[in-house]
């Protein structure tokens, strides 16, 4: 079942070192058998199936992107060891399928919910002699790892998985190493905030996003949609350095005074616009001036998507002061703030360049909203968050 391009790879690759050792040593060597491992793929929503991913890789939705189904099976399985990988989903709406292998899919390639958690095992006499190690990336983070059976992710908090790692290892290999392109680390004992723009994209967003590489910080930018394509290039930018582009509506419309249909017509018209520029959607929104009521959050919830407010309200937009900023900004920032700014003002952005340095000097990890949240227990559709305090 598993697509012979990759077992032909890995054969091409065999025969390319057997052919330079034979050349350079004159005689053939004893080759350690090649370790056996974990191919796996998931199904994206409104995308299809992934490539195949080879033991201990990310697979990951794009962003604003989910899961609605996984298939997996094993290469270089030693032939005279029976079992192989067994799995099971937990299906939003469904709850926990049947358990699947030999790279059938579990899940479902027909539908709009996402899956919630899973989980791997190994069976037969591969079961003594390996585990199984995985993890899914959810709420903007990547979960422990699990194994042998445990569930990863969570069940009925309406929190969708957006990707998953797998790996097998012998019994008493230890755990698996961090693979590449896992992001950068951070560490959930030292303090972090979210830095919040909204209001953007302008020309004062390119000095933010300098300050934010200079010191290797990530920031969240809650757009006006309609603003995106007179700066596409600064768009594609900021999702290139990690920095979450966020929705703060299509046109800056008060979500009290719209209807369902409006809401979600609305929503998707921004989203829809930032993936044909940077190829991804949004995961969090921010209801502009701040105004929500329970029959939006109704639709939020519907849709998938938190809310976010703050707890830092620098008014930049009113004094267009930038030592006010930084003055309010400093006086009270604390482990967990989500600071509201906004990135339409070139006051705003100086005063971006002097706290960026300053908060990291303090020993603040600049993060954006959704890894904060993924640090401090998530986030569910349809519930506003102010902060995420340790
Ligand atoms: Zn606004």
């Amino acid at each position: 079942m598993i697509q012979g391009e990759r077992i032909g790879l890995l054969r091409a690759l065999a025969a390319a070192v057997f052919c330079g050792a034979g050349l350079l040593l004159g005689s053939f060597p004893a080759f350690a058998e090649t370790e056996m491992g974990a191919v796996y793929g998931a199904y994206v929503h409104g995308t299809g199936w992934t490539e195949n991913y080879g033991d201990n890789t990310l697979c990951q939705a794009p962003q604003g992107g989910y899961v609605t189904a996984v298939r997996a099976s094993l290469e270089n399985q030693p032939a005279e060891l029976t079992g192989t990988i067994s799995y099971q989903v937990n299906l939003s709406g469904s709850g926990w399928l049947d358990w699947q292998e030999n790279y059938v899919e579990a899940g479902s390639t027909e539908t709009d919910m996402p899956l919630e958690a899973v989980r791997f095992q190994l069976t037969g006499q591969l079961a003594e002699q390996y585990d199984i190690y995985y993890s899914v990336y959810q709420n903007g983070a990547w979960t422990e790892l699990a194994m042998n059976g445990e569930t990863a992710g969570t069940e009925a908090m309406g929190l969708r998985v957006d990707g998953l790692r797998l790996a097998v290892r012998r019994k008493g290999s230890g755990v698996p190493e961090e693979p590449a392109g896992s992001g950068r680390v951070l560490d959930p004992a030292k303090p972090m905030v979210a830095l919040t723009f909204d209001d953007g994209p302008s020309n004062a967003t390119t000095r933010i996003l300098d300050s934010l590489e200079q010191n290797g910080g990530r920031a969240t930018f809650f757009m006006v949609g309609n603003r995106m394509s007179s700066y596409p290039s600064t768009v594609k930018r900021m999702v290139e350095m990690g920095c979450e582009p966020a929705s703060h509506t299509w046109d800056h419309s008060f979500l009290t005074k719209l209807s369902e249909a409006q809401i979600l017509a609305n929503l998707n018209q921004m989203d829809d616009t930032l993936q044909s520029i940077a190829g991804v959607r949004t995961m969090v929104m921010r209801p502009p001036g701040g105004k929500i009521n329970e029959a939006s959050k109704a639709v939020l919830a519907k849709r998938g998507t938190p809310a976010i407010l703050w707890s830092i309200d620098t008014l930049d937009w009113k004094t267009k002061n930038a030592q006010r900023t930084i003055d309010t900004v400093l006086a009270t920032v604390k482990d967990g703030d989500i600071i509201l700014m906004h990135d339409l003002y070139e006051t705003s952005a100086d005063a971006a360049a002097v706290l960026i340095p300053e908060l990291t000097s303090r020993g603040y990890q600049l993060v954006t909203v959704s890894e904060l949240a993924g640090m401090r227990g998530g986030m569910a559709p349809g519930h506003t968050y102010s902060s995420f305090r340790p």
